[in-house]
């Protein structure tokens, strides 16, 4: 199985290193709309608790993704009725991955949705 990047569930264990510029998915032109782009954080926003990643492990599905036009992308991920939101951003340094708690689907389904509308970050 491959996700939505065509890698394999192996490659996320190098998360922690910075890459090369030219192997590294920068930022690419927003060509259409179909991902969303989180809008800017609202005052007051909840605070994600974000956890260094300990990499993707095969079972896991990505639900949705925001757009890869921006330096740092989120992931809804799934597995087993539970899920988290991946977080990578993308520096002059390398990326840097990030991972939100893993909950009950239907509350990182709900955070989710308030990370798009700025309400959460
Ligand atoms: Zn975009």
């Amino acid at each position: 199985m491959t996700n939505r990047k065509g890698t394999t569930p192996g490659e996320a264990d190098d998360n922690d290193r910075p890459r090369q510029e030219d192997e590294s998915r920068g930022p690419v032109p927003c060509t259409d709309n179909f991902f969303p782009h989180p809008k800017s954080p609202r005052e007051g926003h909840r605070r994600i608790d974000w956890y260094k990643s300990v990499g993707r492990s095969s079972s896991v599905r990505v639900r949705d993704h925001t757009c890869e036009c921006t330096p740092t992308i989120y992931e809804l991920c799934a597995a087993g009725g539970r899920a988290h939101i991946r977080r990578t951003e993308r520096t002059a340094q390398g990326e840097r991955v990030t991972e939100s708690p893993w909950l009950r689907t239907a509350l990182v389904t709900a955070l989710w949705r308030d990370l798009l509308e700025g309400d959460a970050r």
